[in-house]
C-alpha cells in the first residue's frame, strides 16, 4: 500500500509544487539523532530539577509529590474527588471495595472562560459550588458524615505534604489572579467550608500520578504516569537516593513519585533547535509567552494551532486550494481565525485512509473550504500527519529518558489525556520511535489508564484519610 505521501507526490496535479511543500514542512522532521541528543538534554534537565543547588532555576522542576506507596487493590472507602485541569472539571464518588473493584459516578461541568482567567476565589466558589450540586444529587449532602476528597489539579505545584500544595505557574488557558504561590488545598478548603459543606480535602495529586496510581492499581509493573491531554507531563516512581531536594523521611519503601512537570521543557532555551517559526508563533500569541514550550509542540492545547498556522503559510505561498483562487480571501478569513482548526480535526484527517477523504473534506468543509480538491486533501492530510508524528515522536523519547532511567526488565506507563485516546495513530508512533531509543534488556508497554485522574486521586485519599485518622487516635 502506497502511503499517502507517495500518492500526493503521484498525483499531485502540479508536481512541481511538492518540492516546494517539503521545504515548508521540512523544519517540523526530527531525525532519529536529533532525538537521541534531546534525550540527554532532557536527562541534564531533570536531574538539575532534582539537585537542591539547581532545583530553584531548573525548568523541568521534577517535583516530589510526598505519594510512596502504590496502590495493592486492598484499599477500602468511599470518597469524592474533584478533577481540575484537562478539557473539563469532573466532580466523582468513588467506592473502593477492596477487592480491586472500583464502583464511580461522575458529573462533568463546565469551567466558564471569565472563570479560568478571573478572581482565583471565583475559580474556588465555582468548584465549592459544583461539588454541592453533585452532592445533592446523589444524596450525600446532609448525610452527616464528612467525606473525604481527593483532589486531582492538574497544574505545576511545590509540594510541603499530600495536602499541601503551591501553585508554582498557571498552564494550559488558566490565569486566574492571586492563586500562584498560594496553597490550593487551603483555598479549596476555605470554599468547601464557606459554603458549610461536609467534606475534607485529604490529598492533592497532578494527573499524571492519579494516572500512574490507577494504572497500578491493576498492573503492578506500572512505574510512570503519562498524559497527553490538552498538556502533557509525565510522573514516575525515584528512589529516594536520586531526589536530592527530597525533605521527608527515608522509611520504605525509600521511593517516591516524582512529577517531572516536563511541559516546562525548554523552557530556558534548550530546545531553540527544534522549535519552528509556527511553534514560536503559538507560543507568542498563547496566554503565557516563553512558558511550556515543550507542551506546546506536543499537547492538545496547540496541535490544532500549528496545523492551522502551517496550512496558512502554504496557502499564502500558493502550495494550496489552488483550484479556489476566486473565493481565496474567504478561506483565508477563516484560516486567520485563531483556534479555527481544532485538534480534534487533526484526529479526524488522520482517520482517512485511502484516496477518498471523506473526513478531510468535511473538516475542510467545515472550517469554510467549499469542495475541496483531491489536492487539497492529500496535502492538509500530510501536514496533520507530520505534525502530530513530530509529537508523539517528542514524547516517546521524552518517556523513553523516564523507562531507561528506572531501568527495571519490565516497565508499564499508564497512559491518559484526550490527544492520546482519540488519535487514530498517536500510540502507535510513539511506540515505534520508542523501539530505537528504549534500552534493549527493557520491555516496556503503554497502558490506556481509563479514568485514571479521578480514580487514582480517591485512591490516594483513601489512604490519606487512613494516615489521617491514625493520627487522631
Ligand atoms: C500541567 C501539568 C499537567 C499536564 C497534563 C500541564 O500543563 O503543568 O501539571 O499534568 O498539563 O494535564
Ligand atoms: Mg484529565
Amino acid at each position: 500500500v502506497a502511503s499517502p505521501e507517495k500518492h500526493l507526490i503521484r498525483r499531485h496535479r502540479h508536481p512541481e509544487l511538492n518540492d516546494q511543500i517539503e521545504k515548508v514542512l521540512d523544519s517540523l522532521k526530527i531525525s532519529d539523532e536529533q532525538l537521541i541528543h534531546m534525550m540527554h538534554i532532557l536527562e541534564e534537565e531533570m536531574n538539575a530539577g532534582l539537585s537542591p543547588a539547581t532545583h530553584k532555576k531548573a525548568s523541568v522542576k521534577m517535583f516530589p509529590t510526598y505519594v510512596r506507596n502504590i496502590p495493592n487493590g486492598t484499599e477500602v472507602g468511599q470518597v469524592l474527588a474533584l478533577d481540575l485541569g484537562g478539557t473539563n472539571f469532573r466532580v466523582l464518588l468513588i467506592d473502593l471495595h477492596g477487592n480491586s473493584k472500583i464502583e464511580l459516578t461522575s458529573k462533568i461541568f463546565v469551567i466558564p472562560q471569565s472563570i479560568m482567567i478571573g478572581d482565583g476565589k471565583h475559580l474556588f466558589r465555582h468548584l465549592a459550588e459544583c461539588l454541592e450540586e453533585f452532592m445533592e444529587k446523589e444524596n450525600i449532602l446532609n448525610s452527616g458524615t464528612c467525606y473525604p476528597l481527593g483532589f486531582t489539579f492538574s497544574f505545576p505545584c511545590q509540594q510541603e505534604s499530600l495536602a499541601s500544595a503551591r501553585l508554582t505557574a498557571w498552564t494550559k488557558g488558566f490565569s486566574c489572579s492571586g492563586v500562584v504561590n498560594e496553597d490550593v488545598v487551603k483555598l479549596l478548603q476555605e470554599a468547601i467550608n464557606e459554603k458549610g459543606i461536609n467534606a475534607k480535602c485529604v490529598s492533592l495529586v497532578n494527573d499524571t500520578v492519579g494516572t500512574l496510581m490507577a494504572c497500578a492499581y491493576k498492573d503492578p509493573s506500572t512505574a510512570i504516569g503519562l498524559i497527553l491531554g490538552t498538556g502533557t507531563n509525565a510522573c514516575y516512581i525515584e528512589s529516594l537516593d536520586r531526589v536530592g531536594t527530597w525533605d521527608g523521611d527515608y522509611n520504605e519503601p525509600k521511593q517516591v513519585i516524582i512529577n517531572t512537570e516536563w511541559g516546562a521543557f525548554g523552557d530556558n532555551g534548550r530546545l531553540k533547535h527544534l522549535r519552528t517559526k509556527y511553534d514560536e508563533e503559538v507560543d507568542i500569541s498563547s496566554i503565557n509567552p516563553g512558558k511550556q514550550i515543550f507542551e506546546k509542540m506536543i499537547s492538545g492545547m496547540y496541535m490544532g494551532e500549528i496545523v492551522r498556522l502551517i496550512i496558512l503559510d502554504l496557502l499564502q505561498h500558493e502550495l494550496l486550494f489552488l483550484g479556489h483562487r476566486d473565493t481565496y480571501s474567504d478561506y483565508k478569513a477563516a484560516l486567520y481565525n485563531r483556534g479555527g482548526f481544532y485538534t480534534k480535526f487533526v484526529s479526524t484527517v488522520e482517520t482517512d485512509e485511502g484516496i477518498k477523504f471523506s473526513n478531510t473534506r468535511r473538516v475542510l468543509e467545515d472550517i469554510g473550504i467549499q469542495n475541496p480538491t483531491y489536492d487539497d486533501c492529500a496535502i492538509v492530510q500530510h501536514i496533520c500527519r507530520q505534525v502530530s508524528k513530530r509529537a508523539a515522536r517528542l514524547a516517546g523519547a521524552g518517556l523513553a529518558v523516564l523507562i531507561n532511567r528506572i531501568g527495571k526488565s519490565n516497565i508499564t506507563a499508564g497512559v491518559d489525556g484526550s490527544l492520546y485516546r482519540f488519535h487514530p495513530r498517536f500510540k502507535r508512533n510513539m511506540e515505534r520511535c520508542m523501539e530505537s531509543l528504549v534500552n534493549k534488556d527493557i520491555k516496556f508497554k503503554l497502558t490506556l489508564s481509563d479514568d485514571g485522574s479521578g480514580k487514582g486521586a480517591a485512591m490516594v485519599a483513601c489512604v490519606a484519610e487512613r494516615i489521617f485518622e491514625h493520627d487522631k487516635e
